[in-house]
């Protein structure tokens, strides 16, 4: 490894300068963010209007690649909860059930519209907000936003057909909560199969990135969805927990950690609500020696660094069959020294910024445990921003089965490096996790895809290729990354009861 870092003893300090050592210099590349308008203050999207908070806290969102205030949001309390949940009740009862699925199509087809017609106001906010790169907003996160609302635009009026012989109903009021790592991508998860299925929503974004999904309330308003089909709350932990324990939800489908979605299920247990959880992950990256390494060296990039491993499906742990083992590394030591970290708007950014201080804390803390026990960490030399919350790209040798880094979900930018030596020992070591969310195999070999594919405790699995989207797949884990599948016809099913 010559031109990673090599750090054995303890971390060095992010802030602390250090000298570039990105292999070319690009000129700054910024998306202008002039034509973005951002409000002073954000209240709760009820029944079809903005209102305060009824207690009137308020909460600041902040731009982690600057911590420079954005907004002041209002922070939903369980009579804010009440109110949207009534209002979502009256719309299901008086408009939503009884509108055919041609019409709730129509809606579906013109938020999507509406999504792409606001793409660049989206991708700019969404990066402001959440410190993902411009490149990944833009490309990914926005265009698949639309692309769910386009997919299930055109399943809502053919939902007898999707499943012959059943008679498909809405279940009613749906509780949804999302993560910070794709704001407006999982509200359109949870919105468009919910109102393509005929029921109505109440969501509630994550308090660090909530500016997406009021700008989703203000679409839905233009696309003038009838009042309470869609309410947006805007909170912390307690307007979740508040809206998830609340009796008039029939449906709750959370996406976030695995500790949280324990607790909801709890909550949840022994009512009639319906459960679906998306929650963390623990990939395994699997590299056999036929594989194209240097295409494969490109997928563990995309697995892991590209939006700073704030990914649920990150390929955090890489496998790598032991007689590739050092070529891998070498390559990829190389190749992270060309990442650039920096201005999530500049265009030319791979990697942003670590989307609050406690996630960096998070991150650093677990870093420092897999130096403390014994691995070997390699981290890039780059210059990081004097403020906002930023981390190293960072990859781990020598790692242990047993080492935290190996085990837990770290939601940053660092990889941990395991060998082994045939593809049966690459499966256990690969389904050795209470996860089970995805996982990748490299190689050029058809059968040994299948023998992999097969075998491996993984909702979600790639070949040849990484994190790659598309509406039409479900996307769901097995273990304790969760249950349900959202995409795809599965994904219908859980919005639907049959009778
Ligand atoms: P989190 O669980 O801390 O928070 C998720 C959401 O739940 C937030 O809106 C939060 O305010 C809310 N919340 C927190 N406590 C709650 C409670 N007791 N009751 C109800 N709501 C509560 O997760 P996070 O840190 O925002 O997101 C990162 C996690 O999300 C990672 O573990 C990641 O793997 C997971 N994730 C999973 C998927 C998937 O599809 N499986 C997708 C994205 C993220």
């Amino acid at each position: 490894m010559d031109k990673t870092t090599r750090i054995s003893k303890s971390l060095v300090s992010e802030s602390a300068p250090k000298p570039a050592a990105t292999k070319w210099d690009y000129a700054p590349a910024p998306e202008a963010r002039d034509h973005v308008k951002i409000a002073e203050r954000y209240d709760l999207f009820i029944g079809g209007r903005f209102v305060p908070a009824k207690a009137g806290r308020t909460f600041e969102t902040i731009n982690p690649a600057t911590e420079e205030k954005l907004s002041v949001v209002a922070d939903a309390g369980p009579e804010d909860v009440d109110v949207a949940v009534a209002a979502a009740r009256k719309a299901y009862r008086d408009v939503l059930s009884k509108m055919p699925g041609a019409e709730r199509a129509k809606y579906l087809y013109r938020i999507a519209r509406l999504i792409q017609e606001r793409a660049r106001e989206l991708a700019i906010l969404e990066s402001l907000d959440g410190g993902k790169p411009i490149r990944e907003s833009r490309d990914v996160d926005v265009p698949l936003a639309a692309a769910h609302f386009f997919y299930h635009a055109g399943w809502a009026d053919k939902l007898e057909y999707v499943f012959p012989g059943k008679t498909p109903r809405s279940l009613g009021v749906a509780g949804q909560v999302i993560p910070w790592n794709f704001p407006l991508l999982m509200a359109a998860w949870k919105i468009a199969p919910a109102l393509a299925c005929g029921n109505t929503v109440v969501l509630k974004p994550a308090e660090t990135t909530p500016l997406t999904a009021l700008r989703l309330a203000e679409i839905v308003r233009d696309a003038e969805l009838p009042p309470g089909v869609v309410n947006i709350l805007t909170g912390g932990p307690e307007t979740g927990r508040a809206l998830v324990a609340h009796p008039g939800l029939d449906k709750v489908a959370f996406t976030g950690s695995t500790e949280v979605g324990k607790a909801i299920q709890r909550s949840v247990a022994g009512t009639r609500k319906r459960l679906t959880l998306e929650l963390g992950g623990k990939a395994a990256n699997i590299i056999f020696e036929d594989a194209a390494i240097d295409q494969a060296v490109e997928g563990i990039i995309n697995g892991i660094y590209f939006n700073q491993g704030h990914v649920c499906c990150a390929g955090s742990r890489l496998l790598v069959q032991e007689s590739v083992h050092d070529l891998v590394v070498k390559k990829l030591g190389d190749r992270i020294q060309t990442l650039r970290l920096g201005d999530p708007l500049d265009k030319n950014t791979d990697v942003g910024a670590i989307n609050s201080k406690m996630q960096l804390d998070k991150i650093r803390g677990l870093v420092q445990s897999g130096v403390d026990e014994g691995a070997e960490i390699h981290q890039t030399c780059c210059t990081m921003p004097s403020r906002g919350f930023w981390f190293a790209p960072t990859f781990f040798t020598g790692v242990a089965q047993s080492n935290r880094i190996a085990r837990e979900e770290i939601f940053g930018p660092v990889l941990s490096i395991l060998t082994f030596r045939t593809p049966d020992e690459g499966i256990e070591k690969a389904n050795n996790t209470f996860y089970g969310l995805s996982a990748g195999i490299w190689t050029d070999k058809g059968a040994k895809i299948l023998h992999m594919a097969t075998r491996l405790k993984a909702g979600v699995i790639w070949t040849n290729t990484y994190n790659k989207f598309d509406p039409a797949a479900p996307f769901g884990g097995y273990k304790e990354s969760g249950f349900g599948r959202e995409g795809g016809r599965q994904g219908l099913m859980s919005y639907l009861t049959f009778g």
